[in-house]
C-alpha cells in the first residue's frame, strides 16, 4: 500500500472521515497547542561542555516504515519534539530497510524513497532544533540478493542450508558483514550526515538456540578450540561451553570494532550502542554479556519497551538500577518505550492505555532511566497515542535537576549473575535463576525495603554500602565469588541464600558440598543440582502438595503419637517467624532432600513430604514430621547473621504471589539487617519507593502501585491511595528542615528528630517525589 503525494494531515483525515472524526479533534488541538511549549534543546545554550550523552535527558523514536517516506511530515514532527520537551531523536538510517541513498548498492532501500535522503533530511532537522540525533540500525539480516552476491556472509545449519527469518536471511557475525560491510556503512553515514552516535536494534546476530555452521564460524572455532563446532546443544560438555564464551567474546569484538568505527570517523564522541533490554534471560539466549557492555559503556540505550504481568511495574525501577550497578550513577540510561499495545497483545497502531504507559516510565525515572517514548510508523490514524508521552515528559523537563546526578541508597544488595543463568539456568534460566530474583525484588518492594541489584563480581567493590546480601539461587559461583561473600559475612555482613546457591562451580557443576556451607550451617548429602540432574530440576520446577512445618511447633497435636524425629519445642519461635503465631504449616511446592546441620544452626522449619490432594477423603500427611530443613538460621562466629532457605520460597513467591511467602521473605531481611534501614513508609497499598542522595539533598520517589491492574496489564484508570507516614534517616550535611513536593506541589511540613526527618503525604495519585534538604 503507497499512498503517494499526500502529507500526513491529508492522510489523517482521510482516514479519519471514513470512520471517525475525533481523531481529526484531537488530533488538531494537539498541533494548535505545540507551540507554546519550548523544548529546552540537548544542544543549545550552556552545557558545562558535556558532550551530547551526558546532557540528553528525553528522547523520542518514530520507527520508520517502509510506506513513511511519501508521507512523513517532518515540520509536524519537528513541532511534536518541541511539545515533548523531546531533546534527543532516533531516526532509521540503515541495515533492513535504508532510508537515504547509500552508495552500497547491495543495501536495501524503502521501495518508496526514490533519490530522497529521508534520514538526512530528518537529521538536518532535528540538528537545526538542537536535538542530538541517533542512527538507528539492525544488521541482523538482510534481503535475497544481499545473500546471493556475498553467500558465505550468512549463518548455515548443519546441512549448510542459510538460516533465515521469515524472507530475510540472518547474517552471520563470524563473516567480513561484520567486519568491513557494517564498519563501511557506518562510515558512510557519519560522512553525509553527522550524526551523534548509532542504535543498533538486534546487533548480536544469531541466538544462542541456533548454531551456525557456516566456514567463517568452523575455520575461526577450530583455530581457537582445536575442536570442530558442536553438533548440538550439551551444557555438560565443555567444548559445548567454551562455544558459549567464545560466542559472548565475539560479540564484545564487535561492540567494541563498530564503536573505534564511529570515533575515527565521527569523533571521540561519536558512540555505537547495540540495544538491550534489562531481562537477563535474553541476554543470556543472545550472547549478551551485560555487565561487560555497561562497563564498557558511556551511554545505554535500553529496549525494554513495557511491562509484562510477573514482574510487574517495579520491574523497570530495578533494571534502571541494574544497568547504573555496572554502568556508574553518572551516565545515563534511556529506555525506549512502547507508546503502543503491547506486550500480551501487540498492535503497533493504537494507543496504549496511558496510565499504563506512564507507571512504566515513572518506575524508570525512578530507577534513574531517562525517558524515550517510542512510535511505531510516522503516520497514525489512532492520534491519542500522540498524546501519552507529553505530560510525564513535560514534567520530567520541570524537574530534571532532582532526576540525574545523584547516589542510591540501600543497604540492602540483591545479588545477580548472568553466568549463573547461563551454566546453572542453562534451559530453564527463567524459572531457575530470573523468578528467585523477580521474587525477592516483589517482597522487598512489597515490604517497602530499599534495595540494589549487585552483580557478583561486584560484592567486594561495594560490600561497605550493604549490611545484608541476599543470593537469590545463586548455584553457580566463581572461587573469587564465594570468597566475596565469606569476607563480607566474616566483617560483620548479614547474608540470605536460597535454594541451591554455592551448590556449584562456575560451569554449573556439581561441588562435594555448598561452596558456603560453613555461613549456612549446612551441608549436602545427597542429590544433585538441578543443572546437572533431571529429576533434581523437575523436583524444582513442580509444584507439588508440600508443606513445611514451622519449628518450634506451637500448636496441639491432632495426629497422634510423637514420630520422634521432630525438633524440641520450645514455645518460643524466631522473629523470622514473627506474624505466623497461628500456624504451624506454610503451604510450600516443593521437593526438598536431607542435609546434615551444623551444631550451633537453627532449623526453623521442616519438610513435610506430598499427600494426595484429592479426594478429600485422602487429604492427611502420610509422613507429618521430618527432619529436613527448608529454613536454618546461623549466628555462629561472632560474624553477621546468616538465614539459608533450601525452600524456593522466593521462586515460589515470584511465581505465585502467596502472601506468606513475601512475608516470609520480608522477615527475613528485617532479622539480618537488624531491622537497620534508612526508610520507613506506613500507609495503605503497593507503593514502590526509591531513595537518592543528591550532595546535600535526599529525593524519594514514591510510586503508587496499588491498582486494578497491578497483576495484569494494562492499568486503565489511576487509583489514588493515602495518607502514607515517611521517616527518612538524614546522612551527614542534610538538615532536613525543608521539603518539596514536585508531583503534587503541594506545601508541606517536616520534623527532625534524632537524625530522621517525618512527614506525611495526604495521597498519591501515581506517583510523587519527595525532596528534603
Ligand atoms: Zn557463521
Amino acid at each position: 500500500m503507497t499512498i503517494p503525494g499526500e502529507n500526513r494531515r491529508a492522510f489523517l483525515k482521510k482516514s479519519a472521515a471514513a470512520t471517525t472524526f475525533l481523531a481529526v479533534a484531537d488530533f488538531a488541538a494537539l498541533a494548535a497547542g505545540a507551540a507554546s511549549v519550548n523544548s529546552g534543546p540537548a544542544k543549545a545554550g550552556s552545557n558545562g561542555g558535556l558532550p551530547w550523552y551526558r546532557r540528553t535527558l528525553r528522547w523520542g523514536q518514530t520507527n520508520i516504515a517502509e510506506i513513511d517516506p511519501q508521507r512523513y511530515d517532518i515540520a509536524w514532527w519537528r513541532e511534536y519534539w518541541k511539545r515533548t520537551q523531546t531533546q534527543g531523536v532516533i531516526i532509521n538510517a540503515a541495515g533492513i530497510v535504508a532510508y537515504y541513498p547509500s552508495k552500497f548498492p547491495l543495501q536495501y532501500r524503502a521501495s518508496g524513497l526514490g533519490g530522497r535522503d529521508l534520514f538526512g533530511e530528518l537529521a538536518q532537522a532535528a540538528h537545526g532544533d538542537g536535538l542530538a540525533v541517533v542512527a538507528r540500525m539492525d544488521s541482523n539480516r538482510v534481503h535475497e540478493d544481499f545473500y546471493r552476491a556475498h553467500p558465505d556472509w550468512f549463518a548455515r545449519d548443519a546441512d549448510g542450508e542459510p538460516y533465515r527469518n521469515a524472507d530475510l536471511y540472518v547474517t552471520c557475525v563470524n563473516s567480513p558483514y561484520y567486519d568491513e560491510f557494517i564498519p563501511s556503512v557506518l562510515r558512510e553515514i557519519i560522512e553525509r550526515s553527522h550524526p551523534e552516535g548509532f542504535a543498533d536494534n538486534n546487533w548480536n546476530g544469531m541466538e544462542r538456540d541456533r548454531i551456525c555452521y557456516c566456514e567463517n564460524c568452523r575455520r575461526k572455532f577450530h583455530d581457537l578450540a582445536g575442536q570442530p563446532i558442536p553438533r548440538a546443544k550439551n551444557w555438560d560438555d565443555p567444548v559445548y561451553r567454551q562455544w558459549i564464551q567464545w560466542n559472548y567474546a565475539r560479540r564484545l569484538e564487535i561492540w567494541d570494532l563498530n564503536n573505534r568505527t564511529t570515533r575515527e570517523a565521527g569523533g571521540p564522541h561519536c558512540l555505537w550502542m547495540g540495544m538491550n533490554g534489562g531481562s537477563i534471560t535474553y541476554a543470556s539466549q543472545h550472547f549478551r554479556d551485560l555487565k561487560a557492555i555497561w562497563e564498557r559503556s558511556e551511554f545505554v540505550m535500553l529496549d525494554e519497551q513495557t511491562r509484562v504481568d510477573a514482574t510487574g511495574f517495579q520491574h523497570n525501577g530495578e533494571v534502571g538500577k541494574l544497568v547504573h550497578g555496572a554502568l556508574g550513577w553518572d551516565k545515563l540510561v534511556a529506555e525506549s518505550i512502547a507508546m503502543y499495545e503491547t506486550p500480551r497483545s501487540t498492535f503497533r497502531l493504537t494507543a496504549k492505555s496511558e496510565p499504563e504507559v506512564r507507571l512504566w516510565m515513572l518506575e524508570g525515572i525512578a530507577g534513574g532511566i531517562q525517558p524515550w517514548w517510542h512510535l511505531v510508523s510516522a503516520c497514525d490514524e489512532d492520534s491519542r497515542i500522540y498524546r501519552t508521552p507529553g505530560p510525564v515528559l513535560r514534567w520530567h523537563a520541570e524537574n530534571q535537576a532532582y532526576l540525574v546526578n545523584r547516589r542510591p541508597i540501600a543497604t540492602v544488595g540483591l545479588v545477580w549473575s548472568q553466568s549463573n543463568a547461563d551454566f546453572y539456568g542453562r534451559d530453564d534460566l527463567d524459572e531457575l535463576v530470573e523468578l528467585p530474583r523477580h521474587g525477592w525484588t516483589n517482597a522487598l518492594v512489597r515490604a517497602r525495603i530499599p534495595h540494589l541489584p549487585v552483580h557478583a563480581d561486584h560484592i567486594a567493590r561495594d560490600a561497605d554500602r550493604f549490611s545484608t546480601l541476599i543470593l537469590p539461587n545463586l548455584a553457580a559461583m566463581s572461587a573469587s565469588q564465594v570468597e566475596a561473600v565469606k569476607h563480607f559475612v566474616s566483617r560483620g555482613g548479614s547474608l540470605i541464600a536460597t535454594g541451591e546457591t554455592s551448590r556449584c562451580n562456575e560451569w554449573g557443576e556439581p561441588l562435594a558440598d555448598f561452596a558456603l556451607a560453613d555461613l549456612f550451617g549446612a551441608h549436602v548429602v545427597g542429590r544433585q543440582p538441578a543443572s546437572t540432574d533431571a529429576a533434581a530440576r523437575r523436583a524444582m520446577l513442580d509444584t507439588q502438595h508440600t508443606y513445611l512445618r514451622l519449628t518450634p511447633e506451637l500448636r496441639a497435636r491432632t495426629d497422634g503419637p510423637k514420630a520422634g524425629t521432630e525438633p524440641a519445642v520450645t514455645g518460643e519461635r524466631h522473629p523470622v517467624l514473627k506474624d505466623f503465631d497461628e500456624t504451624d504449616i506454610l503451604a510450600f511446592g516443593g521437593l526438598l532432600e536431607p542435609l546434615r546441620v551444623d551444631n550451633g544452626a537453627t532449623v526453623l522449619a521442616t519438610f513435610i513430604p506430598p499427600f494426595p490432594i484429592a479426594p478429600p477423603e485422602d487429604v492427611w500427611m502420610r509422613e507429618p514430621r521430618t527432619n529436613i530443613p527448608g529454613l536454618i538460621v546461623n549466628e555462629t562466629g561472632g560474624r553477621g547473621r546468616v538465614a539459608f532457605l533450601p525452600a524456593d520460597f522466593d521462586r515460589r513467591y515470584g511465581r505465585d504471589h502467596l502472601p506468606d511467602r513475601g512475608n516470609l521473605l520480608a522477615n527475613l531481611v528485617r532479622w539480618a539487617a537488624r531491622d537497620n534501614f534508612p526508610l520507613q513508609i506506613k500507609g495503605p497499598g503497593l507503593v514502590d519507593s526509591h531513595l537518592y542522595q543528591q550532595k546535600d539533598k535526599l529525593i524519594l520517589h514514591l510510586i503508587n502501585l496499588t491498582n486494578a491492574g497491578t497483576w495484569r496489564a494494562p492499568v486503565d484508570e489511576l487509583i489514588p491511595v493515602g495518607p502514607m507516614t515517611v521517616r527518612v534517616q538524614l546522612p551527614a550535611g542534610i538538615r532536613g528542615n525543608c521539603i518539596q513536593l514536585l508531583v503534587s506541589k503541594r506545601p508541606a511540613k517536616v520534623a527532625t528528630k534524632n537524625g530522621w526527618a517525618h512527614f506525611e503525604l495526604p495521597t498519591i495519585l501515581d506517583h510523587e517525589v519527595v525532596v528534603v534538604g
